[in-house]
């Protein structure tokens, strides 16, 4: 089956699992590592998609859950994929839906703050919270956040809506468990996504002939096995050699619940057991001390909704770490966001304008905020690839990431 997919690795650090690359999709190449901006309802929160073109974005990830539920993946479909649709010319991601069936479902980011010691109970749900998903061997059956309504997930399913949305990359449905979850819960889970790959892959094999004509679209596998490095390990392994109906997956997916401070480990643990020559993609991580500890660790790519979330709520990244500008030192600055920034609003606009925007609650603050965390991201990104291509990786991420935290460590 002819694929318009690959990935040709460049440079490598000295573990041999960072690396430099290039991925090549039908919308074009992503030279990795890259960040990928998070457009999860088809739009990149704030802003024009010319502006995340011109911001140097390489890539757009969105989700299949929220896209199947609202407008519906037909409607992406008809519209000629969810590049078209959203009038972004170049390559794009959709995730599988499994985490938001799931997470939304059980009420996720509450649950995480609670004190774990001691939990027995894999039945996760937050306080007041009842229980909107279930999941069994063949899927998972949730309630809409939206309106109520009842909807069932299966491997098929995710595939279907995938195809229809028509990103470059897709994920394998999977289950996205906690760190709050038992061993034992983590071992069957594990096994269930690992039969949802086969089923995944045999379904994508059978849409990519039914919809001859189409761009071809890839497919990575989702390793999942929580803070357990033999469950990591052997979750890898046993992706790596899936094949069904002649079809392997085209890259990976590194996903669910990572302590922050172990992240660099157990990307380590995942990416050492998968094949070097293709491309890796950690699911949603957050902060800039974890570009470093992943790309370190072999992830090539991986899509971070941090950037543009805080910069909504004023919150500004630079060099010297993160500052808000609506706190009274902005009020009277004619300076720029950050000296150092090349991009759209750093050019045009003072930190005194965006005070004042953001305190008027005037819409444009976000957008201008938005671009700058957005650049500031990529920006940072393209250097740590330019410090793996010229030997200066470890000495480019203890200056970054010093100068970064010294303000607030
Ligand atoms: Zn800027």
């Amino acid at each position: 089956m002819a694929t318009d997919f690959g990935f040709t690795p460049g440079t490598f650090l000295g573990n041999d699992l960072g690396r430099t690359g290039l991925i090549h999709t039908p919308h074009g190449d992503i030279r990795t590592p890259a960040f990928i901006a998070v457009g999860t309802k088809a739009t990149v929160k704030a802003v024009l998609p010319e502006a995340v073109a011109d911001l140097g974005a390489q890539a757009v990830l969105a989700n299949a859950y929220h896209l199947f539920l609202q407008p519906g993946s037909d409607i992406v479909d008809a519209a000629g994929g969810l590049g078209a649709f959203m009038n972004w010319p170049g390559p794009t991601f959709t995730d599988s839906g499994g985490f938001q069936v799931m997470s939304l479902g059980v009420g996720f980011k509450k649950v995480l703050a609670l004190d774990a010691t001691g939990l027995v109970d894999d039945d996760v749900i937050a306080a007041g919270k009842n229980r909107l998903a279930h999941v069994d061997d063949d899927g998972v059956t949730f309630t809409s956040h939206l309106n109520g309504d009842r909807h069932r997930f299966t491997p098929e399913v995710s595939m279907r809506i995938q195809h229809e949305l028509g990103a470059d990359i897709m994920f394998a449905f999977d289950e996205c468990t906690t760190l709050m979850n038992t061993r034992g819960y983590q071992e069957a889970s594990l096994a269930r996504t690992q039969a949802w790959a086969v089923r995944c892959l045999a379904e994508h094999a059978r849409l990519t002939t039914a919809r001859a004509g189409k761009p071809y679209q890839a497919l990575f596998g989702v390793v999942q096995g929580a803070q357990y490095e033999d469950l990591r390990r052997r979750a890898a392994r046993d992706l790596a050699g899936l094949e069904a109906d002649g079809r392997s997956f085209d890259g990976y997916g590194i996903g669910g619940a990572l302590e922050k401070e172990n992240l660099g480990t157990i990307v380590g643990w995942v990416c050492s057991e998968l094949p070097a020559d293709k491309p890796r993609h950690l699911l949603g991580i957050s902060e800039p001390d974890d570009f470093f500890a992943a790309i370190e660790a072999g992830a090539d790519t991986f899509d971070c909704v941090m950037p543009s979330r805080v910069a909504r709520n004023a919150a500004i990244y630079t060099v010297d770490g993160r500052f808000n500008v609506t706190t009274a030192g902005s009020r009277r600055d004619f300076g720029p966001l950050d000296t150092a920034c090349d991009c759209y609003t750093c050019a045009n606009y003072t930190r005194a304008y965006l005070h004042h925007l953001f305190k008027a609650k005037e819409m444009l603050g976000s957008t201008l905020a938005t671009i700058h965390n957005e650049r500031f991201t990529v920006r940072l990104v393209d250097d740590i690839r330019a410090s793996i291509e010229n030997g200066t990786f470890a000495a480019f991420k203890e200056e970054f990431l010093g100068r970064f935290y010294s303000s607030h460590r």
